[in-house]
């Protein structure tokens, strides 16, 4: 059995821990494009030397790198088998057709669901404005809306929290519109696919949570969407 599902979400829309949380339920490996291209930026590899400035903008990664990435990512034992949840790709119509070839030729497999998780324009700026990540488990927390228990602490590593040099007031608004120019022919692709089902964002990280949950299971009962 293998379950690779996509989460679309405009960047603070909580697509991430999302994908996490569904990850450590079902014991699916997650796969966060923004995560990998960080941690190339990070150990200067030739991918993150040829991302960096991209990143730093707030621009997207040209398709032809990004795809080769996931694939090469695809290729890893660990996704061979139970599928894969993909938070921030693809991000274009280009990068879907991509996976979609990938999942069949390397893997044999294909997309069970997409789920976007819509959130406005002006709950993400503010969510984003205040941001800050462990950098050992990847928790995300918020100034106000979910401050961590000790100041600039994660509440289960201890180790002092970061804020993303993306998430910066010009970065995030640029962001912000790539997304939207992008996500809105996606969605349309996956809809038409009989792909999609939008989930309301704008609720707390459990009731997010529990609704994907709820139509995994709604969908494994309809016969021709079985999960075997
Ligand atoms: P994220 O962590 O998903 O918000 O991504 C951070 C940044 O990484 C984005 O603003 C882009 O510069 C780049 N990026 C992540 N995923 C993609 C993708 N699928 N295609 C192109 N660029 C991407």
């Amino acid at each position: 059995m293998y379950l690779n599902l996509i989460f679309l979400g405009a960047p603070g829309a909580g697509k991430g821990t999302q994908a996490k949380l569904l990850s450590e339920k079902l014991g699916i490996p997650t796969i966060s494009s923004g995560e990998i291209l960080r941690d190339n930026i990070c150990r200067r590899t030739r991918l993150g030397l040829e991302a960096q400035d991209f990143v730093e903008r707030g621009e997207l990664v040209p398709d032809d790198l990004v795809v080769s990435m996931i694939t090469s990512v695809l290729r890893l034992p660990a996704y061979q088998q139970n599928g894969a949840l993909l938070d921030g790709f693809p991000r274009s119509i280009e990068q879907a057709k991509a996976l979609t070839l990938a999942l069949k030729t390397v893997l044999n497999q294909e997309i069970y669901r997409v789920f976007y998780i819509k959130v406005g324009k002006g709950e993400l700026a503010q969510r984003l404005s205040g941001r800050s990540i462990c950098p050992v488990c990847n928790t995300t927390y918020h100034d106000t809306k979910n401050p961590p228990l000790v100041t600039q602490r994660c509440n289960k590593e201890g180790a002092t929290l970061y804020r993303r040099s993306d998430d910066t007031y010009a970065t995030t608004l640029n962001r912000l519109q790539v997304y939207f120019n992008h996500i809105i022919p996606l969605v349309d692709y996956y809809d038409r696919k009989g792909l999609l089902e939008i989930i309301n964002g704008e609720q707390s990280v459990e009731k997010v949570n529990s609704e994907i949950y709820q139509k995994l299971g709604e969908m494994a009962r309809t016969p021709q969407l079985s999960l075997a």
